[in-house]
């Protein structure tokens, strides 16, 4: 499956706020969008008016980038909330963060989405007792996720778990640092996201 090599700072800088893809430099001075907050390219800098479909399509492409999801793969999860009872967005939102990749990036064992991903790929997680390197693989309530015993001294998780302290886990997931373990308690909310998603907008964008 084909993936975006190019800068990860270019797409932040594409939607005009801090998407947070590369973990710690997202919170220090070098972030691209502390010191160049307008779109990348040769026009950048110019202003133009954004109409109701633009607004539609970058909320759409915003989400895609935060959870380093494909167009195609991003539809289906579309398509899947709209069978779903309940409001379309809430729950495109919570089949994004199943996700094995964000929930391993929600506890804290990766800096950042795409790491998380690298980790999961490489086999370093079991999901309640079983092998899971599936970053896609949706976790149930209930489910817990743990790092594999011979990867439980690798310095990339245990600095990502250092830092993931000082900023907290989300409610609706339960971390415990020394066994280097997380539990799925609930599904959370659209408002517990941090990624300020305006759902509603790409509810529009694909009812056309
Ligand atoms: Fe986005 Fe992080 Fe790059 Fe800042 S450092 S532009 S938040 S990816």
């Amino acid at each position: 499956m084909s993936r975006y090599l190019d800068s990860a700072c270019k797409l932040c800088r594409r939607e005009g706020e801090k998407l947070f893809l590369k973990g710690s430099r997202c919170h220090s001075p070098k972030c691209a969008i502390e010191r160049r907050a307008y779109p990348p390219g040769e026009h950048g800098q110019k202003s133009s008016k954004v109409k109701e479909y633009g607004r539609q399509l970058r909320e759409k492409q915003k989400a895609k980038r935060i959870y380093g999801v494909l167009e195609k793969q991003f539809r289906r999860y579309y398509l899947k909330a709209a069978r779903q009872k309940g409001i379309v967005g809430q729950n495109l939102v919570v089949l994004l963060e199943r996700r094995l990749d964000n929930l391993v990036y929600r506890l804290g064992f990766a800096g950042s989405r795409s790491q998380a991903r690298q980790l999961v790929k490489h086999n370093h997680f079991l999901v309640n007792g079983k092998r899971a390197n599936i970053p896609s693989y949706s976790v149930p309530v209930g489910g817990v996720i743990q790092v594999r015993e011979k990867s439980r001294n690798l310095a990339i998780i245990s600095e990502s778990l250092e830092l993931a302290q000082h900023k907290g886990t989300p409610d609706w997931l339960e971390l415990d640092v020394d066994k280097q373990e997380g539990i799925v308690r609930a599904f959370p909310q659209a408002d517990q996201v941090a990624a300020n998603l305006q759902t509603q907008l790409i509810v529009e964008l694909y009812s056309k």
